[in-house]
């Protein structure tokens, strides 16, 4: 990662950010080149970091207000901006980039609220309900609001109040850096050897993001100098070590400490933690609140499959990758065609002698000819010349992605096209991804017939398509198996057909058992009620955070929390530990001994969710998907925008908890 300049202790305070950039380079180059550097930019990117660093918002005129398209199949650049609204919003662009020039402006301060309110007004094109969310997330604000703004100190002096964290990933970190700054005692442990999550575990051969790579990181860890539009893994592992490293977190994780066992002592009113450490051996400590920061998508599914031991070559899953096994020249089948298969398949097919891919449903694909690029030219260059375009440009891909894709994944009430489509925009957008497949496919009409989706666009992950997964199946040396796994051999997998597939590795990209939140852990709660005996395998927590009868127990990317078409995951994760945290002052502050949620308040939340939920493509009776659990209730997702979670998680209800004395 290239080093960015260090904060002096005046800017870290001032901006809340672990990697603000103190100053930018000034600007030398002629208009000419300025000129081409605005036609390159994401233009109100471009004019509303050029307001902000002039402290002149007039350049902001009404008629360059973006239309805000929304993403369809495709995103729209510029907000939609129109032919005309581009033309002059470059030439705005240039004269204030030169003013920049000529005055030698490279610094921007914290903004002025009115000044903040006037940018997010052109950006959002007046959508007021969404200033306080995108203020969160505006590194320019006075008050983000993310940070705690209170200390352990000043309202439980001398009280103990140890917290357990468990999980060093995203959420972990988020956890563990805010709680740091409340100065809340914690202990925080990682089953892994190193921090990062599912980005140290998933290490498979073309593992990256695929969001674009600004919507991918925390509000108080800003960085602007990332290399890809869509991240690779190792990138974003770096990130997520350099992120608690700046947080001075690192050096507080107890690694190799895998947590066992919960149980609440209602009469101490305290959590027993059993965990079991590096040396094997089991410890057992009290703790006043437990955050679980544990992942959602860890735990490999491997289905089982008859004759499955016999097979005498290597296997192994998407998440255990196994980098001693060489694949040169080697008959590989992959099972599976979910996101881990679709970066797996094109990223080995140059090396392997043979592929065999076993689809069980073919995925949906946007299309995304930036998949594999750079970051521009003009846009490194503007990141590095104009105070806080790489900030400004982050907020802007969360700005966009508040609505995101979500009105063409929408059921319409008796919609006559199901079960493929849901409504006329997804039947649109059906039909467009379906032409662009018949293109892709137009040699091998016998594949076409197989690569076509089957159940509505956006019912399952949506994909992200430069052409790379056509060209890996359309290769001479490439079979797609269609037909099912009857069995294994020693030498390989009889599809269903009968056909015998000789192979040296089988790699399962079967995914992960999603639903079933917390496993492998026991967490008994008041009156002795273990957690997911209360679930009954229907994960559900109120605001995704808390569950009746597990005091002072906060989930981090709990159950209905997770966003597909729209939103940012990281603003989910950030709001959950905000949440918890308030809470946790709340009972500071009252001198309680610990809160937990009402039944009501659960029930409550969870109607709202389900009716959220039915209105999408994932959420018909007639789809299957993972984000549905055992019930058929969908579990993982949340229907509705951030914005809603920003409001949701502002204040914890007085009348929807108890509090315990
Ligand atoms: P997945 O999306 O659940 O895909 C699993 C694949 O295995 C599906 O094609 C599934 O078929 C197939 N499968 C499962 N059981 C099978 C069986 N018994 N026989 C044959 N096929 C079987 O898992 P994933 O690809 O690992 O991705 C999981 C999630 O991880 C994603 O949705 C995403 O949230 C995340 N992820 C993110 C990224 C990224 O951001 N870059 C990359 C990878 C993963 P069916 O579709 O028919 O069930």
């Amino acid at each position: 990662m290239t080093p960015t300049p260090e904060p002096d202790a005046d800017e870290m305070h001032r901006f809340d950010d672990l990697y603000q950039v103190s100053r930018s380079e000034a600007i030398v180059e002629d208009d000419e080149f300025l000129k081409h550097m605005s036609a390159g930019s994401e233009l109100p990117v471009l004019l509303a970091a050029l307001a902000a660093a002039l402290g002149d918002t007039s350049i902001l005129h009404a008629d360059l207000q973006p239309p805000l398209t929304p993403m369809d199949t495709q995103p729209h650049p510029h907000g939609g901006m129109s032919e005309d609204q581009k033309e002059k919003a470059v030439s705005v662009a240039l004269s204030a980039l030169t003013v920049l020039r000529d005055k030698g402006i490279t610094t921007v301060d914290v903004l002025p609220d009115e000044t903040v309110r006037e940018i997010l007004h052109y950006l959002s094109g007046g959508r007021e309900e969404w200033y306080r969310m995108l203020t969160h997330e505006l590194d320019l604000a006075a008050d983000k609001g993310g940070r705690p703004s209170w200390k352990f100190g000043d309202v439980a002096k001398g009280r103990p109040f140890p917290t357990l964290i468990i999980g060093a990933g995203v959420a972990g970190i988020a956890a563990a850096h805010r709680f740091a700054q409340a100065e809340v005692p914690f202990t925080l442990i990682e089953a892994n050897t190193s921090v990062g999550g599912t980005w140290a575990k998933n290490t498979y051969p073309g593992v990256r993001l695929d969001t674009p790579t600004f919507g991918y990181s925390y509000s108080f860890a800003q960085r602007g100098d990332w290399p890809h539009q869509f991240a690779q893994g190792g990138e974003i592992l770096d990130y997520l070590r350099d992120v608690a490293e700046r947080a001075e977190i690192t050096d507080r994780i107890e690694f190799s400490t895998r947590l066992l066992r919960l149980r609440w002592d209602d009469d101490g009113r305290f959590w027993e933690a059993t965990t079991r450490g590096p040396d094997g051996g089991e410890q057992v400590r009290r703790f006043s609140a437990v955050v679980s920061a544990l992942g959602q998508l860890d735990r490999p599914n491997i289905p089982e499959f008859e004759g499955q031991s016999l097979f005498r070559g290597t296997t192994m899953h998407s998440q255990e990758w196994d980098h001693a096994t060489d694949l040169r020249g080697k008959r590989v089948a992959v099972i599976g065609t979910g996101a881990s298969a679709y970066q797996i398949v094109p990223a080995i097919v140059g090396d392997v002698d043979a592929l065999t891919v076993f689809q069980r449903s073919a995925p949906w694909m946007l299309p995304a000819p930036n998949y594999h690029h750079p970051m521009t030219d003009a846009f490194s260059w503007l990141v590095r010349k104009v105070p806080h375009y790489a900030q400004w440009y982050r907020l802007w891909v969360i700005l966009t992605g508040i609505p995101g894709r979500t009105h063409t994944v929408t059921a319409e009430a008796d919609w006559p096209g199901a079960p493929l489509s849901v409504s006329a925009k997804n039947q649109e957008l059906r039909e467009y991804l379906v032409a662009r497949l018949e293109a892709q496919f137009q040699d091998a009409p016998e594949l076409l017939q197989h690569i076509v989706p089957t159940y509505p666009p956006g019912a399952k992950r949506m994909l992200r398509d430069n052409e790379v997964w056509a060209a890996a199946l359309l290769a001479e040396k490439t079979t797609l198996v269609t037909s099912g796994i009857e069995r294994f051999t020693e030498d390989g997998i009889v599809d269903n057909d009968g056909l015998l597939h000789e192979v040296d590795v089988i790699v399962y990209a079967t995914g992960f058992k999603p639903s079933d939140y917390l496993d492998e852990v026991e967490v008994l709660g008041r009156d002795g009620v273990e957690i997911h005996e209360f679930w009954d395998g229907d994960a559900r927590a109120h605001n995704g955070v808390m569950v009746p009868g597990f005091p002072n127990f906060f989930l981090i990317y709990g159950p209905n929390v997770g966003g597909v078409v729209a939103g940012s995951l990281h603003f989910m994760l950030e709001r959950a530990v905000e949440y918890s945290l308030k809470a946790i002052h709340e009972v500071l502050r009252r001198g309680a001994a610990a809160i937990d949620v009402r039944r009501e308040a659960l029930d409550r939340f969870v109607a709202w969710v389900d009716q959220g939920n039915r209105r999408m493509a994932w959420g018909q009776p007639y789809v299957s998907t993972w984000y549905q659990n055992r019930h058929g209730r969908v579990s993982q997702i949340w229907p509705y925008t951030n914005v809603e979670y920003w409001e949701i998680t502002e204040s914890v209800s007085e009348s929807d908890h108890e509090f315990l004395d």
